[in-house]
């Protein structure tokens, strides 16, 4: 049976000749990977360029394998300032290889489907280390991955300023439980008041958070050492610059 889903290439390569294989996170069955059979000679049922995070109508044939057939891809949405800013684009890249990496195939969840197509819209207007710093916590916590930062994880009890980060743990630990642990580092209170923000509100009103350029540095350093332990991810450059 054929199935009819909005998706957006995550991933895209040329196979043999006249066909390409992509990558795609779609709104209804999650992450999955199919193949384009005469991408470049059948212009009537492939009308879309499936540029990288463009968002396209496809038609495809759901079944056991891990490569799908898709027979038609038609663009619904682009984001052509991306083409002239570099810096947007870089960040976009993050997010699309962040999802591929987190994801499971075929675990569908409109969360992540929703919250991927709002920050690549938010990019246009806004600051992209901000939109990085809400991307990564929001994809985190509905991926079943979100650290804690309400209390110290191993004692349970409410944090006063002086606090740290252990990435091995997964959260905040008071100062008295961090000497347990061997990879913690000094974090301040606006930036875990400022994650825990963005944990709990929905959109758009975590976009009004007001974020000092050092504290978004401060906060990708933790979500990247996060990161680089639980998704053995260390090569991914998170540091984006905002653009002028
Ligand atoms: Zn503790």
């Amino acid at each position: 049976m054929t199935e009819k889903d909005l998706g957006l290439v995550l991933r895209r390569y040329n196979f043999r000749e006249t066909s390409i294989i992509v990558s795609l996170y779609t709104q209804r069955f999650g992450k999955i990977r199919g193949i384009l059979k005469g991408f470049y000679t059948s212009k009537r049922e492939f009308s879309s360029s499936l540029d990288l995070f463009s968002l396209n109508e496809f038609i495809f044939y759901p079944k056991k394998s891990e490569i799908w057939l898709i027979s038609y891809a038609d663009l619904f949405l682009d984001y052509p300032f991306m083409r002239e800013n570099l810096a947007k684009a870089k960040t976009a890249g993050i997010f699309i290889q962040l999802i591929d990496k987190i994801m499971q195939l075929w675990d569908s969840n409109p969360y992540i489907f929703d919250l991927v197509i709002n920050c690549l819209s938010a990019l246009e207007k806004q600051r992209e280390q901000k939109i990085l710093c809400i991307f990564i916590i929001k994809l985190l916590t509905y991926s079943g991955f979100k650290p804690e930062f309400n209390h110290c994880i191993a004692c349970k009890c409410l944090l006063d300023d002086k606090m740290f980060f252990s990435a091995s743990k997964g959260g905040l630990l008071c100062h008295r439980c961090h000497r347990e642990a061997k990879d913690t580092q000094r974090i301040s209170r606006q930036a875990s008041h400022s994650i825990l923000y963005i944990q709990r509100e929905d959109f758009p009103l975590v976009y009004r958070l007001n974020l000092s350029l050092k504290c978004e540095t401060e906060i990708i350093d933790i979500l990247k050492s996060f990161i680089a332990y639980h998704f053995e991810l260390n090569n991914l450059m998170l540091t984006v610059q905002n653009s002028p």
